[in-house]
């Protein structure tokens, strides 16, 4: 894999978000995380303390250690995120804690681990990006399964009354999915994810995604486009897409130079 550029999911979302951000994530550099990522960095490594050692153990740590791993995590972290105006850093914090609370009571004893954070590399022959993904985490009975976190509630199907994925997680999922076909020569039984929502009264949330050929067929074109318009440097700003914001955007000022117009606050 040394060789060949790579390519995540979370690099081809970027770019389908916003392509200018790619730019200028490899021009300018990273700029300082946001109080959401800091959230979802605690929360992720709260989650990785306890599933670790699980693997093992197959027993789950209490409430208390793992709010501590997310406290310890949030202080740890907090120098180096930028906060705005009207953030609440306290407030999230509590959040924070209730939530991993809730995920060690709910969700931890449903989940049987096999490994955290196993590399799910897909190497196409002939295309000249190597893919590089992490699964959160894989359970004895070859599920994966990916945590996130959300500030509202994932809609759910009126009919169905199944979770409505959305599609940046659905392509995420689907790319694991391959990785873990191309690592382990089978399909895993099933891709999950696991929503913490960081309401007031934070809430889990359980969705289950099962890609067809379609979504498979999308997936690899999306792979190959994106590939074809970093090759040919096609960077389109976005003033258009959801966090295309001076908060949640931090190249907002290159971009105002390179291009005009005026980012939204
Ligand atoms: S300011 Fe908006 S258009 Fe510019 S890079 Fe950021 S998200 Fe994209």
């Amino acid at each position: 894999m040394a060789d060949k550029p790579h390519l995540s999911p979370s690099t081809i979302n970027q770019y389908l978000r916003c392509s200018s951000q790619v730019l200028f994530k490899k021009t300018v550099g990273p700029k300082p995380p946001g109080m959401a990522l800091l959230y979802g960095k605690s929360t992720d490594e709260a989650i990785n303390v306890d599933m670790e050692q699980k693997i093992t153990t197959k027993k789950d740590l209490g409430s208390d250690e793992l709010k501590d791993a997310f406290v310890d995590s949030w202080d740890k972290n907090k120098t180096d995120t930028e906060f705005h105006t009207n953030d609440k850093p306290d407030e999230l914090r509590e959040i924070g804690i209730k939530a991993i609370g809730r995920w060690t009571d709910e969700i931890a004893p449903t989940i049987q681990p096999k490994s955290v954070q196993e590399q799910l590399p897909i190497q196409f022959p002939g295309f000249e990006y190597d893919i590089l993904q992490y699964s959160d985490v894989i359970t004895v009975d070859n599920k994966i399964i990916d945590n996130k976190t959300a500030g509202r509630s994932v809609t759910t199907n009126k009919e169905s009354g199944l979770l409505l994925v959305p599609p940046e997680h659905r392509l995420q999922l689907t790319m694991y999915g391959l990785g873990y076909e191309a690592v382990h020569g089978e399909e895993p039984s099933s891709l999950g994810l696991d929503y913490s929502i960081k309401t007031k009264e934070p809430k889990m949330q359980r969705a289950e995604w099962t890609p067809n050929k379609n979504d498979k067929q999308l997936a690899f074109n999306l792979i190959v486009g994106v590939a074809e318009g970093l090759d040919k440097g096609v960077f389109i700003p976005n003033r258009n897409s959801m966090i295309c914001n001076r908060r949640m955007c931090g190249w907002w000022r290159e971009c105002e130079a390179k291009y005009g117009g005026t980012v939204k606050k």
